[in-house]
């Protein structure tokens, strides 16, 4: 794999995924604006939820050739020029809301109704008609508002060792015991 593609999980219709090839990410908002408060995150693990399976088959409607997957950890390779705190090598985990963390809604933590990532309405998030964020189900994202959005994992080692069970108990369990 090389850094020039992107592999993501596109939904095309209801009961319909294709797996396409974008350019790799760049640190630029759905908007065209630039996002030098981002990040990019090579993705080293996602899940699929049972809101992805309601897009699936078609019950919560999404644009054709959006990218899937709102549940993603990955390990951050690239930061824009204003984020201070997130690191290279560093391995988040990325809140499925894309949030600002500058509007009054973010600082009182409604993050869920962040009023300054959707142009439509005041909630956005990764792999939902939301704002037209890239989802997860790729090889890299871009989150914007790095050091807000990202949750680092404060031991790299301990938490790639238990990656898979740290995937499995964020959602898929939890979704397979329901469904
Ligand atoms: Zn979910
Ligand atoms: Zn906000």
């Amino acid at each position: 794999m090389t850094s020039s593609g992107n592999r993501v999980v596109t939904f095309m219709g209801p009961m319909k995924m294709e797996l396409q090839t974008f350019d790799f990410p760049k640190l630029i908002t759905p908007t065209g604006k630039k996002a030098n408060h981002g990040a990019i995150l090579k993705i080293v693990t996602t899940n699929i939820c049972g809101s992805d399976q309601h897009i699936y088959h078609g019950r919560f409607a999404a644009p054709k050739g959006m990218v899937m997957g709102h549940e993603m950890t990955g390990e951050v390779i690239e930061v824009g020029p204003d984020v201070e705190f997130i690191k290279k090598g560093d391995i988040c985990s990325v809140p499925f809301n894309v949030s600002c963390g500058r509007c009054r809604n973010c600082k009182e933590r409604h993050t869920d109704v962040c009023m300054n990532v959707n142009d439509e309405v005041d909630c956005g998030a990764y792999g939902f008609n939301l704002g037209g964020w890239q989802g997860g189900q790729s090889d890299y994202l871009m989150v914007p508002y790095a050091d807000w959005n990202l949750l680092r994992f404060p031991d790299k080692d301990q938490a790639m060792e238990k990656m898979r069970d740290l995937t499995l108990l964020s959602d898929i369990l939890p979704t397979a015991s329901m469904v």
